[in-house]
């Protein structure tokens, strides 16, 4: 662990893995495991095993985002995969023999996973008669064992400590363990939020011994005072808010079923022989600080061991005795996970202190069971054996921000070419943005992204993932052209630099917009007709182009034109206050059908590539409550980073060069000629005037 990075571009020798279980319509484990920037995911029916003589069907499914590393949620019924999923096992993976690349090629996995329940050596097969079906094995290894089913032995997720089967009634679960903090005594209704200030211990040579006392290893961790409001979660170190620094405690501890509480404990990085390791925390500050939050939640894995509880739900514990706070801590946040309750050791004192010294651990502590916090003089006390490592210095340093936001992997290359990087992509859309937020504000959006560049996998994105900055939402859109699917879509809502930034930041190139807004997803604002040429010459396009916006004209309406940014042109049209989809899909269809009756040597509107002979394809179909369409100033995931640019019809001559408009060339453009674009939307227009002037020139051309 820890030897072999994650290489960017190259093939894939490490990363993480999750582990899923998932109760659809069957019950299965889902294991993903990391190639490049996405997850390739196994269904396996029985799930991951110890023992060697088993062989588990595990049938290869769609690739998931890199974001499902911490995906737990209730999937909503009547979508795909619709039921509780929970987070079964969460690591560090490592390929042994051939990258995850050539494996998934060849057929044949092998690996070491080291998470908070597996570990040792697994094998995954590809059966021979089979593109989708694999066997998984458990290599024998020190971990493999017979008799031990992990799955009946750890049952709960490492992130909510919830079984699978409490999930949809979480706020059940939380409700009783607030009756049950309110029933102890010296429990308070909580007035309002709290100050807490945690004791140092007194140190003394010698600890007492006995029945009244908790002796605990000192582990010499980040001490942290956490405390959940609703969804917001603060972690201090000291005085100082840290909690950017730890976003896997911090979603760890919103996923828990209570909503509000106050804890005390410290946040530990284990190392490879489970001792805990300031130096490998200050690597896990630096891959954050490079934005690399993957590799620092996963190789740079940390643990909350929480000591103590000083307040759940509406009640304050402070009165409560230790050994009470400490029993309800326990039954709050199970083991094992990111969130670990601290196991008091049986033991005299003197044997602890004697391991401590064996292990190089910090020290020993003895806190009286009846003690109230904070506790009087002489209750908590404890024995330094090594020096405590000094902390880490929880500091951002020179991260790259855009917009305010934290740019990850920003020195990725995308643009293998050219060298341009994720970096330059998120700059870009903050320097276009104040242009481009007219063409996504209140706007559903779907993402095509690219985790790693343009010469990686890529995937459509509908569906928002977990885990997003509060100011990127979402809105659910009615998939009307599918209801066979009965599959209601999300699209993705922004309104500023920053919601571009964090877009571009997960990956995304091209951005997709709907031609309505949010707030009223059945008007159709704008219509698209769009000029494809795969291999016709541009000319005639820019002939067809100019040709529509003369009729445009004649029956009130105004063309805009842009670049694809491939090698087409599209020409949108506002609509003002909007229209229904069909009227708007019917505009655009007659005009279409004019164009090719009176061009029919250059254009056409046969879909097949093969029957078009040469001529341009005179699309029309992007129009429709699903449909989407590249964005002004999206940039396109192809060579030279080229950009979807608005132009001056004075522009659009048979010398348009579209490869002139890129992502490094575009922004002094804007500077220089504004957005010619930018009175698409908004506008006033009369429809109906425009389509009874339409079809009475379509009446009158016979
Ligand atoms: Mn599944």
């Amino acid at each position: 662990m820890g030897k072999d990075p994650v290489d960017a571009g190259g093939p894939t020798r490490a990363g993480a893995f999750v582990v899923h279980l998932h109760d659809a319509t069957r019950r299965h484990f889902d294991l993903r495991v990391q190639v490049g920037g996405v997850l390739a995911s196994f269904a396996i029916p029985k799930g991951l095993t110890l023992n060697p003589a088993d062989k588990h069907l595990a049938v290869h499914t769609e690739d998931h985002p890199i974001e499902y590393l911490d995906f737990e949620a209730v999937i909503p019924k009547g979508q795909y995969g619709g039921g509780p999923m929970i987070l079964w096992d969460r690591g560090t993976i490592r390929y042994l023999d051939k990258s995850a690349e050539e494996g998934t090629a060849s057929g044949k996995l092998d690996f070491i996973l080291d998470g908070f329940k597996l570990h040792g050596r697994y094998a995954l097969v590809r059966l021979k008669s089979s593109e989708k079906d694999w066997l998984l094995l458990k290599k024998k290894d020190a971990f493999a064992s017979e008799e031990r089913d992990l799955q009946a032995e750890q049952p709960a997720s490492v992130l909510s400590g919830l079984r699978i089967d409490e999930l949809e009634h979480a706020d059940d679960r939380g409700a009783a363990l607030e009756k049950r903090a309110g029933a102890l005594s010296g429990a308070k209704r909580r007035t309002s939020a709290f100050e807490v200030h945690m004791p140092k211990p007194e140190v003394h040579a010698k600890l007492p011994a006995g029945s009244d006392w908790f002796v605990d290893v000192a582990l010499g961790g980040v001490p942290i005072r956490a405390t959940r409001d609703g969804e917001e979660v603060v972690l201090l170190l000291e005085e100082e808010d840290v909690t950017a620094f730890y976003p896997d405690v911090a979603r760890a501890i919103r996923a828990t079923p209570i909503s509000a509480w106050t804890a005390a404990g410290e946040i530990v990085l284990f190392d490879e022989h489970g001792k805990p390791s300031m130096a490998r925390l200050r690597e896990r500050l630096a891959w954050l600080r490079a934005g690399d939050t993957v590799r620092a939640t996963t190789e740079g894995r940390v643990v909350f061991v929480m000591h103590d509880l000083l307040a759940l739900g509406a009640f304050d514990l402070r009165a409560c005795s230790l050994q009470d706070r400490r029993a309800l801590l326990s039954a709050a946040i199970p083991y094992p996970g990111i969130l670990r309750p601290l196991e008091p050791i049986d033991g005299d004192p003197d044997a602890v202190i004697a391991f401590c010294r064996e292990h190089g651990l910090w020290g020993a502590s003895a806190k009286k069971k009846s003690s109230h916090f904070p506790p009087s003089q002489g209750q908590w006390q404890m024995t330094e054996v090594s020096p405590r490592e000094p902390f880490a210095p929880h500091t951002w340093g020179p991260a790259v921000r855009r917009a305010g936001v934290m740019v990850k992997n920003a020195s990725k290359v995308f643009w293998p070419e050219e060298g341009y990087t994720k970096g330059d992509l998120c700059a870009y859309y903050e320097q276009v943005a104040p242009v481009m937020v007219r063409y996504v504000s209140g706007r559903p959006l779907v993402l095509v992204r690219y985790p790693d560049g343009i010469a990686g996998k890529s995937f459509y994105q509908w569906h928002p993932p977990v885990g997003l900055p509060s100011w990127v939402g979402s809105v659910v859109v009615k998939d009307r052209e599918h209801t066979q699917h009965k599959e209601n879509k999300r699209a993705f809502l922004i309104d500023d630099a920053r919601g571009l930034v964090t877009l571009a930041n997960l990956g995304c190139i091209p951005m997709h917009i709907l031609a309505c807004l949010a707030d009223a997803l059945d008007t159709c604002d704008f219509f698209t007709i769009d000029f494809d040429l795969k291999g016709a010459p541009l000319p005639n396009a820019v002939r067809l182009a100019h040709r529509l916006r003369e009729w445009l004209g004649e029956i009130g309406l105004e063309g805009f034109v842009k670049t694809s940014g491939q090698s087409g042109m599209h020409v949108l049209v506002g609509l003002g206050e909007g229209s229904s989809f069909a009227v708007a899909r019917g505009l655009a269809d007659l005009l279409g059908h004019l164009l090719v009756r009176e061009f029919p040597d250059i254009s056409t509107m046969e879909r097949v590539i093969e029957k078009r002979g040469g001529r341009i394809y005179v699309d029309t179909g992007q129009t429709g409550p699903t449909r989407t369409i590249v964005c002004p100033y999206s940039v396109r995931a192809v060579p030279h980073a080229t950009v979807s640019t608005p132009l001056e019809w004075r522009e659009v001559t048979p010398k348009l060069d579209p490869k002139v408009f890129s992502m490094k060339t575009v922004p002094e453009r804007i500077e220089k000629k504004g957005d010619p674009m930018k009175s698409l939307l908004g506008g006033a227009v009369n429809v109906a005037e425009a389509v009874a002037r339409l079809e009475a020139r379509v009446r009158e051309s016979g």
